[in-house]
């Protein structure tokens, strides 16, 4: 990294942006030993408070990358999610278990993003492969089409120019990302957008409210209450026309809206943080790579925060991407498996919009139909098949059929979906003793070739205890064993282990 007239310096991978998502994904790359250089326009963690849930799957990322004990202190388990009428009423409830799911953590969790932001930095600090660099404004990145890929950057103190070159760069810039116009990708429009209200608010006071996330369902003013921390609360409300941020600056202006929830707390015993304007938009970038550079989180997909999963989307691309890539810098996988991640990740954001957009729509739509949802279709939603898996229970949906995804046409197929990660006999989950790698979880014993083949490879092999939660797993599954990749996410199953074992990647990913 020089000087625009010196010598130009190589790094593995560039990321540009330091969100969530950025130091995520180069936290994970450091792990897999890829050595990245992180630049973003801010020297500290962007200060505005934005994401205040993430589920047990997210969760589940944090502990991969080490920081799951330190989430859990700043964090808050919810009982999950109410859609209320505008007399708070409610019209339907999807429960969360506070207790540990099958993926190890509270199925819904609150906190404060800069918080989160702040203890995931400090934690890729620890990791001398990755490097930090703060107060960098990125003018350009650029694919030469033989294998570089040059960052041009100013340093927003003196003004310098530099560049940096790298074999890969990974664009986590965020909804205005330099790196989406860069790759040629355009915002598909999935028809969403709505200003509303962001308030955050601290009092010691006991609001005596359910402990989970309020939405109430209104087409004039719908909203959404949260508390995200002992001494932390959030509202939402959509904006009428004609209103702005600044109609609700002080206590006094937003009484009216909090009243429902604060009614008998005193306002001197209120403190208000923050309160600003958002607009709510659903979009999903059209392509997601062009040869070396690949964009992430809120670059490839924007959703509406009605079901808290937009952070969380950009940290499950982190999580599928940087397996492929530290494979495909070390040679043990094809350039192609690159191509999986926007495969897989496409249609899995979609979904997640989706959802998003239907919990909007009951909670905004005006008119007959927006009636006909909250009194009719809201109050039956536990009765839609399919529905109950995927909003009532938290479980995201199973990735697409891909390089990495070996579907057969067996119904109740695990391929695409999480391994569990239970604890285990020796008291350590499944994950910590899996690590960073592909692993084979099997109910039959592997031979001493067999093992010798997969331990060869860099993978870990798990048998499964009869009876354990990973054996009931895999019989639900019908299949006696299951490849598991270093995302943990199920890439084959199967009851012939010679079969499953040919299908491992020569993957010599670092194990820890
Ligand atoms: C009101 C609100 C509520 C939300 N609630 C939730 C929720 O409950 N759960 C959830 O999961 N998500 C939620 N979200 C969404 C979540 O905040 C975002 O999805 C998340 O912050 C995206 O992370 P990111 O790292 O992809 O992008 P960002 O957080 O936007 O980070 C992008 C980074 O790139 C840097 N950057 C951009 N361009 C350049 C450049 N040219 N040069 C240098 N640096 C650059 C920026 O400085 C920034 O640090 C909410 C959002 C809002 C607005």
């Amino acid at each position: 990294m020089t000087d625009i007239d010196g010598a130009v310096e190589h790094v593995s991978v560039v990321v540009l942006g330091a969100g969530p998502t950025g130091v995520t994904v180069a936290t994970l790359l450091a792990q897999h030993g890829v050595e990245c250089l992180v630049l973003d326009r801010w020297a500290r963690v962007y200060p505005q408070p934005r994401a205040v849930h993430l589920d047990d799957e997210i969760f589940r990322i944090l502990g991969r990358l080490g920081v799951a004990d330190e989430f859990a202190a700043i964090s808050r388990p919810a009982l999950g999610l109410r859609l209320l009428d505008r007399s708070m009423k409610v019209l339907t409830e999807f429960k969360r278990e506070t207790a540990l799911s099958r993926n190890g953590f509270p199925q819904a969790n609150m906190f404060d993003q800069p918080a989160l932001e702040a203890l995931l930095r400090t934690n890729l600090g620890r990791n001398p492969r990755a490097v930090l660099r703060g107060s960098v404004e990125v003018t350009d990145v650029a694919d030469d089409g033989r294998g570089r890929v040059r960052v041009t950057y100013s340093d927003r103190a003196d003004g310098s120019q530099h560049v940096v070159d790298a074999d890969y760069v990974l664009g986590c810039d965020g909804a205005n990302s330099i790196t989406r116009a860069r790759i040629g990708s355009r915002m598909e429009d999935l028809g969403f957008e709505q200003r509303w209200l962001v308030v955050d608010v601290a009092t010691s006071a006991e609001l005596h409210q359910w402990d989970g996330i309020h939405q109430v369902c209104d087409p004039v003013r719908a909203g959404t209450y949260m508390r995200i921390g002992e001494a932390r609360y959030r509202w939402e409300f959509r904006l009428l026309d004609g209103e702005a941020a600044a109609d609700y600056a002080d206590l006094d202006a937003l009484a009216p809206l909090l009243r429902p929830w604060v009614a008998d707390v005193p306002a001197c015993e209120l403190n208000l943080v923050r309160v600003t304007e958002y607009t709510f938009r659903a979009q999903l970038a059209d392509r997601w790579r062009r040869g070396r550079v690949f964009i992430l989180g809120d670059a490839a997909h924007l959703t509406p925060p009605f079901i808290g999963q937009g952070m969380g989307a950009g940290l499950r691309d982190a999580m599928n991407l940087s397996w492929k890539l530290a494979g495909v810098l070390n040679a043990t996988l094809p350039p192609e498996a690159l191509d999986t991640y926007e495969q897989e990740r496409k249609p899995h954001s979609r979904h997640m919009i989706r959802l998003a957009l239907g919990v909007g729509r009951a909670m905004t739509a005006g008119g007959e139909f927006g009636n006909v949802i909250r009194r009719v279709v809201v109050p039956l939603l536990h009765r839609v098949p399919g529905l109950s898996a995927k909003i009532m229970d938290g479980v995201t949906p199973a990735l697409r059929r891909s390089a990495f995804v070996h579907k057969s046409h067996r119904p109740r197929t695990l391929a695409g979906a999480l391994c569990p990660n239970p604890v285990l006999a020796g008291g350590e989950r499944l994950d910590a003793v899996l690590g960073n790698g592909f692993a084979l979880v099997t109910t039959i014993a592997p031979t001493p070739d067999e093992r010798a083949s997969i331990e060869r490879r860099g993978a870990v092999v798990h048998v499964a205890a009869p009876g354990s939660e990973l054996a009931q797993w895999l019989r639900r599954g019908r299949a006696s064993a299951a490849l598991v990749r270093p995302d943990r996410t199920v890439m084959l199953t199967g009851d012939q282990l010679a079969a499953l074992c040919d299908a491992l990647p020569e993957s010599s990913l670092p194990r820890k």
